[in-house]
């Protein structure tokens, strides 16, 4: 893939579960001179309150998503957690790309790595780091969207996920949100710049 015919960039934004990724992709995707689009992720969880099918995820069954690996129909793809699992649709980044929009992804630190590694001139990949893996287990309890029983599934998840931080581009400290906000718009607008 190549920048002369002025596709879109790629804007990955990893973090462990609960440290704010994807309140700063929503406030990014509010910026319209940004140009971003967010790439909907095909997942086999089921749906929480509030989310919508094809605009947070393409909610599939295990099954479904099975038979995609096999077709071949994935950039990358995790079992997050047991029989979670999550993948980027090369038709979503695509579609998206030819349309010349940005890309922006909210997704797991393997996978935001591999798509680094995949698009490595047309990328940028920012860590979105949590005050302290305490303040991760009161998001995700304040956020009640987890039983208690997947909130240890992600706290330890996140313990080993904060050993890549250096791996990536940038690195956001996401304590206050609105100073984490005011930097996410000033890395990401940087970049596009150029
Ligand atoms: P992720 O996408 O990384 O799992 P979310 O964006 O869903 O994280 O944030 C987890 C929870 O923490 C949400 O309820 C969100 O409103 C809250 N949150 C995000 N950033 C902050 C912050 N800086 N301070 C306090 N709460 C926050
Ligand atoms: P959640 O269930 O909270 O929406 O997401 C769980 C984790 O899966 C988050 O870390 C989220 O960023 C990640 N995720 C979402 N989409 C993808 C994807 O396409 N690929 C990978 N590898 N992880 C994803």
């Amino acid at each position: 893939m190549t920048q002369a015919n002025k596709k879109g960039k790629l804007i990955i934004f990893s973090a462990p579960s609960g440290s704010g990724k994807t309140t700063l992709v929503h406030h990014l995707l509010k910026q319209p001179e940004l140009n971003l689009a967010f790439s909907v992720s095909a997942a086999s969880r089921s749906k929480r309150p509030g989310e919508e099918n094809g605009k947070d995820y393409y909610f599939i069954s295990p099954e479904d998503f099975k038979q995609k690996i096999k077709n071949n129909e994935f950039i990358e793809w995790e079992e997050v957690y047991t029989n979670n699992f999550y993948g980027t649709l090369k038709s979503e980044v695509e579609r998206l790309r030819n349309e010349g929009k940005n890309i922006i992804f909210d997704i797991d630190v393997k996978g935001g790595m591999n798509i680094k590694n995949q698009y490595p001139n047309d990328s940028l990949a920012v860590f979105v780091m949590p005050p302290s893996v305490e303040e991760l287990i009161n998001r995700l309890k304040k956020r009640q969207t987890e039983t208690p029983e997947k909130i240890k599934m992600r706290i330890n998840k996140a313990e080993e996920e904060l050993h890549y931080a250096p791996e990536f581009d940038v690195i956001i400290l996401n304590d206050d949100l609105e100073k984490a906000k005011k930097k996410a718009y000033e890395v990401v607008s940087d970049y596009l710049k150029n």
